[in-house]
């Protein structure tokens, strides 16, 4: 057991749904252990520019239903710089923090890693993005909001396609990870998804719509954003070309699916973290993730967490295959 008696606490990267619910769940948990907690806000440039206040267990009221974070976040290219380290670092000791938690994806436990191999720093990180795209945790903080808000969102767009007799081109969010994507097409009856992990060319959609039922009135066709933007619209381009007795449609759904309340699911996981990541510093962790694998706590370290990336579950898509015919 360490000493530790302040500890900061920020959201970096992407917002997600149910980071307010960590931030609380930290909060309540360092006053709990009579530890100090220090909020910094707008993640790594907030902390290089100093913008820390006290949080009290008060402080966090009323906000487990709330989406967005109220922390505040940012993208730091400051950060990447060993100059931008050694400011944060500088500005944490000024204000007698010992250890910190942080809140987001990939990026933020790859900026953790290389400030823990600088700084005597304990860190510790919660899994927060609406990806789910770190290895070390069944699902990330957000994950289960999003694909629920996908689905609200793609059953109105059913309606109108089955009104239309209308093909559907859905695009979700997911960079460099098709995860919302491969849920939802298989929760919204989806004809064919294409994700970046599989390379699933647009021949093989092709392929699927030439030789599928043809007398279904609605198609739907799910597609994660991939590096190029605008993706969605080019498939939409080809396939009307190919298929112009289809009236096909493109459907960008954006920003939405970052947004909302957390659901029930959400809520819990990032209460759950959010305990054991003070339990966690106080037990002399640092370095690591905390995520949840198979209902159980489970520490990874921010290297593993980010590098491994997580694997496709190949029968996610087979099962499309079957259900859509
Ligand atoms: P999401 O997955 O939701 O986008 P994220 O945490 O991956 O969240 P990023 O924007 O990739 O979001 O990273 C958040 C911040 O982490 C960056 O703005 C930067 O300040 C810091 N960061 C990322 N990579 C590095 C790095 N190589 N070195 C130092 N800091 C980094």
């Amino acid at each position: 057991m360490t000493q530790i008696k302040k500890i900061g606490l920020f959201t970096s990267g992407g917002d997600a749904p149910g980071m307010n619910a960590a931030i609380r769940a930290v909060v309540r948990t360092a006053k709990y252990y009579n530890i100090e907690v220090v909020g910094i806000r707008r993640g790594y440039e907030g902390m290089i520019n100093g913008e820390m206040f006290p949080m009290d267990g008060k402080s966090v009221a009323n906000i487990i239903q709330r989406g967005g974070t109220i922390l505040k976040t940012a993208r730091s290219e400051q950060f990447k710089t060993a100059d931008g380290r050694r400011l944060a670092y500088d500005q944490l000791v000024k204000h007698g923090i010992q250890g910190l938690v942080a809140i987001g994806g990939d990026g933020t436990f790859t900026g953790a890693r290389i400030f823990g191999s600088e700084y005597d720093m304990p860190v510790v990180g919660l899994p927060g993005t609406i990806d789910n795209d770190l290895y070390g945790t069944d699902f990330t903080i957000g994950y289960d909001t999003a694909i629920n808000t996908v689905i609200d969102a793609v059953d109105k767009i059913r309606d109108t396609a089955e009104s239309h007799d209308r093909l559907f081109i859905v695009e979700v969010m997911g960079r460099d990870s098709g995860l919302i994507a491969l849920r939802t097409g298989i929760a919204s009856g989806a004809e064919a998804i294409i994700i970046p992990e599989t390379k699933r060319d647009i021949n093989a959609l092709m392929d699927r719509l030439e030789n599928g039922r043809k007398d279904k009135s609605s198609k739907i066709v799910m597609v994660a954003e991939g590096e190029d933007p605008g993706g969605a619209f080019e498939i939409g381009r080809q396939v009307k070309e190919k298929f112009p007795n289809y009236d096909t449609r493109v459907s960008i759904l954006g920003h939405i699916q970052r947004g909302g309340k957390p659901s029930c699911m959400d809520r819990v996981l990032a209460s759950r973290v959010g305990v054991a990541a003070v339990e966690a510093l106080r037990d002399g962790h640092r370095n690591e993730m905390i995520g949840i694998v198979h209902n159980e706590i489970a520490f990874t370290p921010f290297e593993h967490a980010c590098k491994h990336h997580v694997e496709i579950n190949a029968n996610f898509l087979k099962i499309v295959e079957i259900l859509s015919i």
